[in-house]
């Protein structure tokens, strides 16, 4: 059987194919079999951790989700969620860029979780 690695190291993939290969190294903060949270390599605030699928299942992003998605879709943010508490944080915004007009530059679906200081709104 081909291991997982093996199959990220010849499959066209982003940036985040290559982390997940480990490839490319990256800041784990947490993993499970579907989901990995690791940290931005540019951060936009103190705690700024970047969480995606394992498997891309061609969710390049947040506008190719179907409704088989819906699970992968949930684990994202409920693991958010869960590292926003491991964070302490009492308050964070999530996001998720979608295309050129919301500045998406990795086409692998992937959740930023931004906190550890005051947000603004409206966004820029
Ligand atoms: P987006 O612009 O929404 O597509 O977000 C992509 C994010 O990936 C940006 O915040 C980048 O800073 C981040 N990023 C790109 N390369 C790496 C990397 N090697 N390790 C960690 N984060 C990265």
């Amino acid at each position: 059987m081909i291991s997982r690695s093996f199959r990220y190291l010849f499959s066209k993939g982003t940036i985040f194919d290559k982390i997940l290969s480990k490839q490319i190294p990256s800041k784990a903060v947490f993993e499970d079999d579907d989901v990995y949270a690791f940290e931005d390599i540019q951060p936009q605030a103190p705690v700024h951790i970047l969480i995606i699928p394992k498997f891309k299942d061609n969710l390049s992003g947040i506008s190719q989700a179907e409704e088989k998605n819906v699970k992968i879709l949930g684990r994202l943010l409920l693991t958010a969620s869960r590292v926003a508490k491991e964070k302490n944080l009492s308050g964070y915004r999530l996001v998720i860029n979608e295309g050129k007009d919301g500045c998406q530059s990795v086409d692998h679906l992937h959740v930023h979780l931004i906190g550890g200081r005051q947000m603004n709104w409206p966004p820029g």
